[in-house]
């Protein structure tokens, strides 16, 4: 018997009234009422008719515990099931039971659900929103995406995910290094001449941030970090004696820090 949906499972002070069991023989006591709010076609022609005998579905009972949680707006996250059980309880939800698409794209638990996978599984994750076009949990997703090679997905998984999500990630990753190009090659501004620094010492800064942006550029990924552009321009400044202008150095890294925190990451 499932652990939560028992026969004191009570909602709203109601007692369950339907038994359903799950294809490895777990019986999980749920609301008629409840299951036909969410579904649009009688939860898959099950709960058509009066039946009080249990109903036999075909998930697994891992499977199953998300559906009702999700159906139930509970949630999963204390079980941990495995992604391959969260694909298939979304499939079973909107393909098999009707639940709309709409409907789960406002669920909390399968926001929190579908986003406790992007750390390990982001490209599965990603996918598995886009092809039900939870557009909120793609894009809290893709976040887990900036370094991933997009050329390494399957054909598999951009069937899954359609054309409209998988140019949204590459282009994802294409605006984070235009911006970072776009940001890293402006120099520091130069200081007023000094006595010790005239415009000809001046450039030599110039140059050292130039070859520093170069080699961040040739390397760069969309999920390159503010540190790294950090240890990048300070190295740049390493040989910079003049006072000044390791002042506007500072200055310009710290600008090259906002802004480069400040381009979208989803
Ligand atoms: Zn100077």
């Amino acid at each position: 018997m499932s652990l939560v949906f028992t026969p004191h499972f009570q909602v709203d002070g109601l007692f369950p009234d339907v038994v359903l069991l799950s294809a490895d023989n777990v019986t999980f006591h749920a609301h008629r009422q409840h299951l036909l709010a969410a579904s649009t076609n009688f939860f898959g022609g099950a709960l058509a008719s009066q039946a009080l005998h249990p109903i036999v579905l075909p998930e697994t009972s891992v499977v199953l515990n998300i559906v009702l949680h999700l159906i139930y707006g509970m949630s999963v996250l204390r079980f941990q099931p495995p992604f391959e059980a969260a694909d298939a309880a979304l499939a079973a939800l909107i393909g098999a039971y009707g639940v709309p698409a709409a409907r789960l794209a406002r669920s909390a638990p399968l926001f929190q659900l579908a986003t406790s996978y992007a750390p390990y599984r982001p490209i599965d994750a990603y996918a598995l929103a886009a092809h039900h076009g939870l557009e909120d949990i793609a894009v809290a997703v893709s976040a887990h995406l900036l370094a991933y090679d997009v050329s390494r997905v399957t054909d598999e998984l951009s069937i899954k995910m359609g054309s409209v999500y998988f140019s949204r990630l590459y282009n994802l990753q294409q605006a984070r290094l235009a911006a970072l190009k776009n940001i890293v090659l402006r120099p520091p501004a130069a200081h007023p001449p000094t006595p010790a620094c005239n415009g000809d010492v001046q450039r030599e800064l110039s140059r050292a941030w130039a070859f520093a942006a170069a080699q961040i550029v040739w390397t760069a990924l969309p999920s390159t970090s503010i540190g790294a552009l950090q240890s990048a321009f300070a190295q740049a400044g390493a040989d910079i004696v003049c006072p000044d202008c390791q002042i506007m150095l500072q200055s310009r890294v710290a600008e090259v820090t906002r802004e480069w925190a400040a381009v979208k990451v989803a």
